[in-house]
C-alpha cells in the first residue's frame, strides 16, 4: 500500500517571505488521462524545468555563481541556525530562487541583502569556500551602486550599457540597432537576435554567440532536447510529433527559420488534449525588445470551458470589424485565431515561479499575420490567486463604496477572466502594421504601446451588447466590475508593488497605469471619473461608465495609430507622461493602506513533482501527482540537477 499526502487545495499557502507568497496549483483532470498522455506530459514537464539555469544567466552573468555560493552556505552552515544574519540569508536566497537572477522580478531593481558583507565572508571560510570568487561577488551583491537595474530604460542613459541583463556584453544600443538593422527588412524574416547573445570580439568585432547545442548553454539545452525526443514519440497527434521535432532542430543548431517553421506548426495545431511552450520566448526583458528569455509551460486543455473562448475566437472578425480604430489600420482576413482554457501541470523558466495568467504566441508579426495566432487563459493559476486573496480586505480598504464591493463581488469572477481571453485571444491579434513599418519600430516602447493595446481592445469590447448576446455576460451591469477594478487597480492599488522612490517599471504595470491616467486626465474635467478624498485616503469615483467606455475607444484608436504608423516619439511621450512617474505622496498612502492589509503583492508557485511508476522493463506505465514537496525543498532539488 501507499499513502499519498491528502488533496491539496488550489491557492494553499506553501510559504511566504518578504513581499512574495508562494502557493500550489493543482493539475484537475490529469489521474483521468490515459498512461500515454500522463507520459507525454511527464516527458515535457522534464523539458520545462531543464531550463532553469539559462534563464538565471540571461537576467545577469553573475547569477548563478551568486545562488551556488548562497545554497552552499544555506546548506552547510554549522552554526546556530536560527542567527539573525543567518536568517536574512535564507529570506535573500529565497528571494533569488524567485526572480531568477538578483534582480526584482518585477519593479527589476536590485534585491539588497539584509545580512553583511563580513557575515558572507564568514560564512563561506566556515563551509569551505574559495575566498577568491567571494571577493569578487561582494560588490555585486552588496554595492547598490553597481548593477542596480535589471533592465534601465532611463532616458539619456544607454539601456544596453546601464542595464544588468546578460544579452549584450559591452556593446551600445547604437551598435546593437547598427548590427540589425543591417539585415534586410523583409517582414517574412525570423526576428533577429532572439536566440543569442551579443558580444564583441578582441578586435572589437560584434559576433553573436547562440544558445543552442552547440554554442552557449549546450548542457541543459542537450537534456531539453533529450526529454523532447521522449515527447515527440508519445505525441497527441501527427502535426504535435511534427512540431516537437522542428523544434529539436532548432535546440540543436540555432536556426531561427526553423524556429519560424516550427511556430507555424504550433499555430496550427489546435486539437491536441495536451499541449506546450518552451523556448526563448518573451523580450520584455530586453532593453531594445530582441532577446527572447527562456521559458516554458506544460498544459492540459479544459475543454468544458474552452467553450467560452470558442465562442470569443468566431466572433472575432466582428470585433476586428467593429473596433473604433481607423480602417486602414485594420486586418483585413481575421484568420488562424484560436484560445482556449487550459490547466497549467508545469512550470519552467520565465513562467516559474510567477507565472502568467494568459499567453498569446507566437510573437513574430508576420507569422501572426498570415498564419493566426494561439491564446491560452491558465485557469487553475487564475483560481488559486483568486482563492488566496479572497478574503484579503483588498475591497474593503481601496474600493469608494458598497456598489463597487457589489459589483465586484457579482460579476468579478466572470469579468476578470472575460478579460484576459479578451486581451489574449482577440487584442493580441488584431490590428494591423501599414505597408514599411517595422515591428520593432517602437523600440523599448514596443512592449508597454503592446499590452496597452490588448487591454484597451477588452476594456473596450467588454462593454458591448454583444457580449450578452454571446452569452459571455448576464447583462449591461456586469462590464462596470471590469472598468472599476482596472482602473483603480491601475490608478491606485498597483502601486503597491513599487517600492519608495522607484518608478513604475514592468511592462504591463506601465500599460495600465498609462490606460488609468489618461482616462483619468480627460474623465475628471468632463466628470466621467475623478479621484476623491475620505478620511485622508484617496479613492476612486466612476460616475459614467458608458462615457468612460467612449475613452476607452479613444485611447485604443490612437495607441493602434502609434502602432501601425510606428511612431516612435508619439509613443516615447505617451509612456513618459502617464505610464512611468509615481505622485510621491499618493504612493506613501497607498502603501500604507496596503501594509495593514499583510497581504503579500506577489503570489508565485510550486510545481506538483512528477513519480512515474515503472514497469519490470522500465517502461513509464504510470504517473502521479505529488503536491507535498515545499518551496526550499524544490528549489534545492532544481539547483542540485544542475551538478548531477
Ligand atoms: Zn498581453
Amino acid at each position: 500500500m501507499n499513502t499519498r499526502p491528502p488533496r491539496p487545495v488550489a491557492g494553499d499557502a506553501v510559504d511566504r517571505f518578504a513581499d512574495i507568497e508562494i502557493l500550489r496549483y493543482t493539475v484537475d483532470g490529469f489521474d483521468e488521462l490515459p498512461p500515454r498522455q500522463k507520459r507525454l506530459l511527464y516527458y515535457l514537464s522534464m523539458a520545462a524545468i531543464e531550463g532553469r539555469d539559462i534563464l538565471f544567466d540571461q537576467n545577469g552573468q553573475h547569477n548563478l555563481k551568486i545562488r551556488q555560493l548562497l545554497e552552499n552556505i544555506y546548506t552547510r552552515y554549522p552554526a546556530h541556525r536560527d542567527e539573525r544574519e543567518y536568517m536574512e540569508l535564507e529570506i535573500y536566497l529565497k528571494r533569488v530562487w524567485f526572480s531568477s537572477g538578483i534582480h526584482h522580478h518585477h519593479g527589476r531593481e536590485k534585491l539588497l541583502p539584509g545580512f553583511s558583507p563580513a557575515f558572507l565572508v564568514n560564512a563561506a571560510r566556515h563551509c569551505h569556500l574559495h575566498p577568491g570568487e567571494i571577493e569578487q561577488l561582494l560588490p555585486v551583491i552588496f554595492d547598490p551602486d553597481i548593477l542596480p537595474k535589471k533592465v534601465d530604460k532611463t532616458p539619456g542613459k544607454d539601456p544596453l550599457l546601464a542595464s544588468a541583463v546578460n544579452y549584450y556584453r559591452d556593446v551600445t544600443r547604437a551598435e546593437a540597432e547598427a548590427f540589425y538593422a543591417t539585415r534586410p527588412d523583409d517582414r517574412c524574416l525570423p526576428s533577429p537576435g532572439l536566440n543569442t547573445r551579443l558580444v564583441k570580439d578582441k578586435n572589437g568585432k560584434l559576433r553573436e554567440e547562440t544558445w543552442c547545442a552547440a554554442g552557449l548553454h549546450a548542457r541543459p539545452i542537450n537534456r531539453i532536447i533529450y526529454w523532447l525526443e521522449k515527447a515527440a514519440g508519445e505525441a497527441d497527434n501527427e502535426q504535435q510529433a511534427r512540431y516537437t521535432r522542428l523544434l529539436i532542430d532548432y535546440y540543436r543548431e540555432g536556426r531561427l527559420e526553423t524556429f519560424d517553421r516550427y511556430s507555424i506548426l504550433w499555430v496550427e495545431e489546435t486539437a491536441a488534449r495536451v499541449d506546450f511552450i518552451n523556448g526563448f520566448i518573451e523580450t520584455y526583458d530586453d532593453p531594445i525588445g530582441l532577446k527572447g528569455s527562456w521559458e516554458s509551460i506544460v498544459y492540459l486543455a479544459n475543454e468544458e470551458a474552452t467553450r467560452r473562448t470558442d465562442i470569443i475566437c468566431r466572433a472575432a472578425p466582428w470585433f476586428e470589424n467593429n473596433s473604433p480604430i481607423d480602417d486602414r489600420f485594420k486586418k483585413k482576413h481575421v484568420t488562424g485565431i484560436s484560445a482556449r482554457v487550459v490547466t497549467a501541470a508545469m512550470l519552467g523558466g520565465d513562467c516559474y515561479p510567477s507565472p502568467p495568467v494568459g499567453i498569446n504566441l507566437p510573437n513574430a508579426n508576420w507569422i501572426r499575420e498570415r498564419h493566426g495566432s494561439k491564446s491560452i487563459t491558465i485557469e487553475n493559476i487564475i483560481n488559486a490567486i483568486d482563492a488566496s486573496t479572497r478574503e484579503s480586505g483588498l475591497a474593503a480598504e481601496f474600493y469608494w463604496s458598497d456598489v463597487e464591493r457589489d459589483l465586484l463581488s457579482r460579476y468579478g469572477h466572470v469579468t476578470d477572466r472575460l478579460h484576459t481571453d479578451l486581451h489574449e485571444c482577440l487584442g493580441h491579434g488584431s490590428g494591423t502594421l501599414l505597408p514599411g513599418v517595422s515591428a520593432l519600430a517602437l523600440k523599448e516602447h514596443g512592449d508597454v504601446i503592446e499590452e496597452a493595446r490588448a487591454d484597451l481592445f477588452a476594456l473596450y469590447h467588454v462593454a458591448d451588447p454583444r457580449m450578452i448576446d454571446l452569452g459571455l455576460l448576464p447583462d449591461n451591469e456586469a462590464y462596470k466590475a471590469e472598468y472599476y477594478r482596472f482602473t483603480c487597480n491601475g490608478l491606485l492599488v498597483q502601486l503597491a508593488r513599487v517600492p519608495t522612490g522607484r518608478q513604475i517599471e514592468e511592462a504591463h504595470a506601465r500599460d495600465r497605469a498609462l490606460i488609468s491616467r489618461w482616462t483619468l486626465e480627460r474623465g475628471a474635467t468632463e466628470g466621467i471619473m475623478e479621484l476623491r478624498e475620505r478620511d485622508g485616503k484617496i479613492f476612486l469615483v466612476i460616475n459614467d461608465y458608458p462615457r468612460l467606455r467612449g475613452l476607452f475607444g479613444q485611447l485604443l484608436a490612437e495607441i493602434q495609430r502609434v502602432k501601425s504608423e510606428g511612431d516612435f516619439p508619439a509613443a516615447s511621450n505617451l509612456v513618459e507622461r502617464y505610464a512611468t512617474c509615481v505622485d510621491p505622496l499618493l504612493h506613501a498612502g497607498i502603501l500604507a493602506r496596503y501594509k495593514k492589509l499583510n497581504i503579500a503583492p506577489y503570489k508565485g508557485f510550486t510545481n506538483p513533482v512528477y513519480r512515474p511508476t515503472l514497469d519490470a522493463r522500465g517502461k513509464i506505465i504510470d504517473v502521479h501527482l505529488d503536491y507535498s514537496e515545499g518551496y526550499t525543498a524544490q528549489m534545492l532539488r532544481l539547483s542540485s540537477w544542475t551538478s548531477r
